[in-house]
């Protein structure tokens, strides 16, 4: 399939970079002297919704869409956005996957334990369905090699070896998108998610992230609440505070709300995803 072509299609949610990501895959594939079309949808991105992009390159590419069934991999930076996309895959072609759950407060039963309706980490029986599973705990990865953002980085590394592209485009490409300042850690993450070796440490990856039910991921210290004061409406709004389950926000005659029980804080990311005026974010890492 390689010689004539491929179809990448990548998934996940607001804030994972797939966007970003899609963009360095087609200017890798153009280096490598592809025709490239891509497309993606981030309907509601910014709010934790899902975001897709669809890439194919060939010696002449007509239509960026990737049909069901013809992916040549999927790369998913969301573990239940990769389990949706798997009727995507062609038989045969890998998952890359990663092991974090961002887990909608819809899906929420009792936040503190983590018990939610949200699909279990069931790594066996995926690779049962899929065959050519790559999963790894891509945001722990990018944190240990200096950037807890570059997650989608990590998961280009483990995609690099799957595709017709040589190492210089990928590293080129990657320079060219990083954000200011961040291209030495981007390349760190793409370097470590191309060596690592499959499936032994995808198991053992596997194993760390189901010790952490509600998906954060081993994080010792409660989420920290950022509220940005001069987007706030306070009094004429209260959506937050009457929205949040742990009775965390205030707003008691101040002009802002006020985050009165940090220590409670779950980080469920309700009073984040609910306010109309992006005036609270939530930092679980
Ligand atoms: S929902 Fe947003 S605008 Fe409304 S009170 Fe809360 S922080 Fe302020
Ligand atoms: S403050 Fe926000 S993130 Fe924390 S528990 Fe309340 S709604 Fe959830």
């Amino acid at each position: 399939m390689m010689k004539e072509g491929g179809s990448v299609l990548l998934v996940g949610v607001g804030g994972q970079g797939v966007v970003l990501a899609s963009a360095i895959v087609a200017e890798t594939a153009l280096r490598a002297g592809w025709d490239v079309k891509q497309s993606e949808v981030h309907g509601m991105s910014q709010r934790g919704g899902v975001v897709s992009s669809h890439l194919r390159f060939g010696q002449r590419v007509y239509s960026p869409l990737v049909e069901i069934g013809q992916a040549d991999a999927v790369v998913a930076m969301e573990w239940n956005e990769g389990l949706r996309a798997m009727p995507y895959l062609r038989r045969g072609a890998p998952l890359i996957i990663n092991l974090q759950r961002v887990i909608p407060p819809g899906a929420c039963r009792n936040r503190l334990s983590g018990e939610s309706t949200y699909p279990a980490l069931a790594l066996e029986a995926l690779a049962d369905q899929v065959g050519d599973v790559r999963a790894c705990d891509a945001g722990e990865i990018a944190r240990e090699v200096g950037s807890a953002k570059a997650l989608n980085a990590v998961l280009l590394g483990v995609l690099a070896p799957v595709m017709p592209f040589p190492e210089e485009a990928w590293l080129a490409s990657l320079a060219d998108h990083a954000p200011k300042g961040t291209s030495a850690a981007n390349e760190l993450a793409f370097l470590a998610g191309q060596a690592l070796r499959y499936p032994d440490e995808t198991h053992a990856q596997a194993a760390r992230a189901a010790l952490s039910p509600n998906g954060l991921h081993g994080q010792a210290r409660p989420p920290r609440l950022e509220v940005i004061e001069a987007w706030c409406k306070g009094r004429a709004c209260e959506i937050c505070v009457r929205a949040c389950p742990e009775w965390c926000l205030a707003i008691d005659g101040s002009a802002a709300v006020r985050v009165v029980r940090p220590e409670a804080c779950t980080g469920c990311r309700l009073c984040e995803l609910l306010c109309p005026d992006f005036a609270i974010e939530v930092h679980t890492a």
